[in-house]
């Protein structure tokens, strides 16, 4: 049987699941977490650690080791979704439209939990813990700000890890695996510009909805052609907004979508295609298209050792069964931003109960987790925590 002693004892399963039901009962968008922040403050401050606040409602909380060693950072996600629950469990959100739908409530509990118990195991550690709790990393802001305003100095950190809950995965069970975890995003909006007039005299003008149109199928060869089938890449567009009735052509056509990519000479070569396209598209047609572009994060790469160190304590910890090969998603993270500037590496948590019911992907409006999950993932933090500052 696994040791996942302290964290199976009834006091804390107990603690993990009433602050999980707590955050879960309030969530906050990114920038807004005031109460989360307070509470993880609270407990971290009891605990007896220092606390620092940055980017707006961020934290940052070091537990030093009696001797000196290197220094890892654990970020955690503080942040919920624009998301309205519809599960009538007793605990869901009580913030209209707001849900903890990424499982960033487990994740801030998770963390504060193994930092309350490390606070009282400084004894044992060899360098410096540092737990990061990020804002707003569903709105990409999060981790760009905590790391400008301090919290990768005093000391360097050496290495950054994450953990994520994975609803394809069941409770009980952990996933690592080296290289490409989550894609690079790139949020694109796209402006076609024509010339309005009344629908019954096109001749006159340059549909924008034509034209759009056209630009949307063309996209569809920008992964197809330009890139090879052995590196993945997406395009996706996701909203198309254009003109105001029935007769009228409209003056522009606006769209709104993400390219996904885990390599950055393919963004590159995709980014230029979809660009010329669009344009060329356009011009082909009489209209012109503008296309905007905000790189939100890198892609996360897990590092080979740390994959390797971590699976090294997650196999004797849980047996080789439970400890799975994390797939690669098109997902994207911010925790990219901290993982480029030291080594990174993130592992996943599974949080599925298929005889529970509970099935629902992340950002789904009905996605809830197998709470006996959250022991797993406190055993296997600490665990790890303790196996990096040991080997780096
Ligand atoms: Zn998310
Ligand atoms: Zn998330």
């Amino acid at each position: 049987m696994p040791d996942l002693t302290p964290y199976e004892s009834p006091e804390i399963r107990q603690a993990l699941v009433t602050m999980r039901r707590d955050l879960h009962q309030h969530p906050e968008l990114g920038f807004s977490e005031r109460r989360t922040s307070a509470v993880v403050r609270a407990r971290l401050e009891r605990a007896g650690l220092e606390v620092r606040g940055l980017a707006e409602t961020g934290l940052c909380a070091d537990v030093r080791g009696d001797r000196v060693g290197p220094t890892v950072l654990v970020r955690a996600e503080m942040d919920a979704l624009p998301i309205h629950e519809i599960s009538d469990v007793a605990y869901r959100s009580r913030h209209h439209g707001v849900m903890h739908a990424c499982g960033h409530d487990a994740h801030t509990t998770i963390a504060t939990v193994v930092a309350e118990r490390l606070a009282k195991c400084r004894d044992e550690l060899r360098g410096t813990i540092r737990f990061a709790f990020q804002p707003a990393e569903e709105i990409a802001g999060g981790a760009v700000k905590m790391i400008e305003e301090g919290a990768i100095e005093n000391p360097a950190v050496d290495a950054a890890i994450a953990l994520h809950v994975l609803p394809e995965l069941a409770a009980g069970t952990v996933a690592v695996a080296s290289g490409p975890v989550w894609a690079a995003v790139d949020e694109l909006r796209w402006t076609v510009r024509g010339k309005s007039g009344h629908a019954a005299y096109p001749h006159q003008h340059v549909d924008t909805i034509v034209v759009a149109a056209q630009i949307v199928t063309a996209l569809q060869t920008v992964v197809s052609r330009s890139s090879s089938p052995f590196t993945p890449a997406v395009l996706s567009i996701g909203s198309i907004h254009g003109g105001t009735t029935w007769n009228v052509i409209p003056e522009y056509v606006e769209m709104h979508g993400t390219l996904r990519t885990f390599d950055p000479q393919v963004r590159e070569r995709l980014m230029e295609r979809m660009r010329a396209i669009s344009t060329g598209v356009a011009m082909s047609m009489e209209a012109t298209c503008e296309v905007e572009d905000r790189y939100s994060a890198p892609p996360v790469v897990n590092d080979g050792e740390l994959a390797l160190w971590m699976r090294d304590t997650l196999v004797p910890l849980h047996g080789e069964d439970q400890v799975a090969v994390s797939a690669p998603s098109a997902g994207g993270d911010d925790f990219a931003f901290f993982a480029e500037r030291s080594r990174g590496c993130v592992f996943h948590l599974g949080v599925r109960n298929v005889e529970r019911g509970i099935t629902n992907g992340l950002h789904n409006s009905g996605f809830d987790l197998d709470e006996g999950a959250l022991p797993v993932g406190a055993a296997s933090l600490d665990a790890i925590l303790r196996t990096l500052l040991a080997r780096i």
